[in-house]
Order: structure tokens, then C-alpha cells, then sequence
């Protein structure tokens, strides 16, 4: 169960009050004009670092150095993912790193059709267009129990029309969470804690991970290897943020 009844009451109390005060900035707290899609002011949306090339034609990392083309990164040639692409729409920085961490962390859930606006991006309609289905990378049933929600299924819902199997992917066993922990304990951490329950749902498929926040990789690597193994043909990965640089 992904929301309470008080959660939907609270959603529904907040709309009343957006009807009736004028639309605040979730960052700055400014008042956005009527013709906003979401409440984002221009100067904190100016802040945003939307992914731009040079990257990874593979992983999606943008290049510190700024220099030359789009090209495969030293990591994915020594040790190619599971995945065939992972594209994230801004870097995990400003309003984007707080949307996703204040949405997360403290539950805030006006942060989460912000984010859903962001996913709305050419670069991840065309994702989510070649994909047979979208894949949100799972939780836990016992983190769900504690967030209320699995932010990965809600940002997957973005896209009215699109395929989402919800339990394409699921966790088999809890695992700690991986903020502070280095590359290797990342991978160690997550090694054999995703399964596919059903292969027939995605055998010879292209399926979409969708996450939030693309770290290292290892959790969707895992993904994806579970999701290859029991016969998807390919997978993409999408998330709202990737970290800075390589
Ligand atoms: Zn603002
Ligand atoms: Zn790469």
C-alpha cells in the first residue's frame, strides 16, 4: 500500500490551499506565476544543471573535464554494465538534490510532481517510448512500511500510457541503506538482494529501471543483471538525478 489515508487527506487539504493562496516556490518560497507548470521559480529553476554532453555514451556520468565528444568512460570499458544506457535528466545538485532527498527523506510530496516534470524531458520520453515496460528499482517491504512509499514506482508513474510493472524487479532481501558507504561496499551491499518472480513478464523485452538517484550504479547494475538473466532482451536505466562528475 503505497499511501495512507491521512497522506491522500493532507494531498487533498494541500490542493484546497493552492486553490485559494498564491503558488509558492518549494525552494525559495517566492510566489510562481499562474502559468508555472510546477512551483519552481525562474532563478531556482536557472540553478538546475540539467545533463548536457560530454558523457558516457553508456553509464550517462558527464565529463569534469568539458572537453571533446560524447564517448564511453574509462569504468564502463574496463567493466561493462548490465545496462545498455543510464541517462539521469540533472545532476544531483541545488533544487534537484533537495527535491529528491526532502521527497525521500522527510516525505515532503510536493516535491514529486516537480519531479515528474522533469522526467518529462525529450531525452527521457525517448526512453520510456523504446521500453516495453518501466521497471521502478524496489524497496523493501519494510523500508515501504517506513517511508510510506516507493519513490522509484511514483516517479515511474510519470508517464500516462507507459507500461509499469511494479514488481517486474523485487527485493529479496533488506538491505542497509547505501549513503556512506564506498563503491565496493555498494556492490557487496546490494549483491543478491533483487530477484525477477517472473521471467515470462519480461523475457525478450527492453525494460526501463527507473530510480531517483544514480550514485555509483550498483543498485541498478544488480537490477539489471537479475533483469537480463531471467531473458530481458535490453535494459535502460533512468533516474531524475546522477551524482557530479566522475
Ligand atoms: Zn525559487
Ligand atoms: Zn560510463
Amino acid at each position: 500500500m503505497p499511501f495512507g489515508p491521512t497522506v491522500w487527506l493532507k494531498q487533498f487539504g494541500a490542493s484546497l490551499l493552492e486553490f485559494f493562496l498564491p503558488r509558492l516556490c518549494l525552494f525559495c518560497g517566492v510566489a510562481v506565476g499562474e502559468e508555472a507548470a510546477v512551483a519552481v521559480c525562474p532563478e531556482c529553476e536557472a540553478q538546475i544543471k540539467w545533463v548536457a554532453s560530454p558523457r558516457c555514451t553508456c553509464c550517462g556520468m558527464v565529463f569534469a573535464d568539458r572537453e571533446g565528444g560524447d564517448r564511453v568512460c574509462g569504468e564502463c570499458q574496463a567493466d561493462p554494465p548490465p545496462f545498455a544506457r543510464a541517462r539521469a535528466v540533472a545532476l544531483y545538485d541545488g533544487p534537484v538534490a533537495q527535491a529528491v532527498t526532502r521527497f525521500k527523506f522527510s516525505r515532503q510530496l510536493a516535491f514529486l510532481p516537480v519531479m515528474q516534470h522533469w522526467l518529462k524531458r525529450p531525452l527521457c520520453i525517448e526512453l520510456v517510448a523504446d521500453a516495453d515496460l518501466l521497471a521502478p528499482v524496489p524497496l523493501h517491504p519494510k523500508r515501504i512500511k517506513n517511508r510510506g512509499f516507493n519513490q522509484s514506482l511514483l516517479l515511474a508513474q510519470a508517464f500516462p500510457g507507459a507500461t509499469v510493472a511494479r514488481e517486474a524487479v523485487v527485493r529479496t532481501r533488506h538491505t542497509a541503506p547505501q549513503v556512506g558507504l564506498n563503491p565496493k561496499e555498494r556492490r557487496d551491499n546490494v549483491k543478491g538482494a533483487f530477484a525477477v518472480t517472473d521471467p515470462a513478464l519480461v523475457k525478450g523485452k527492453q525494460v526501463l529501471l527507473v530510480d531517483d538517484l544514480y550514485t555509483t550504479g550498483s543498485t541498478v547494475k544488480e537490477c539489471a543483471r537479475v533483469l537480463r538473466k531471467a531473458g530481458a532482451r535490453r535494459v535502460e536505466v533512468l533516474t531524475v538525478a546522477r551524482v557530479k562528475y566522475d
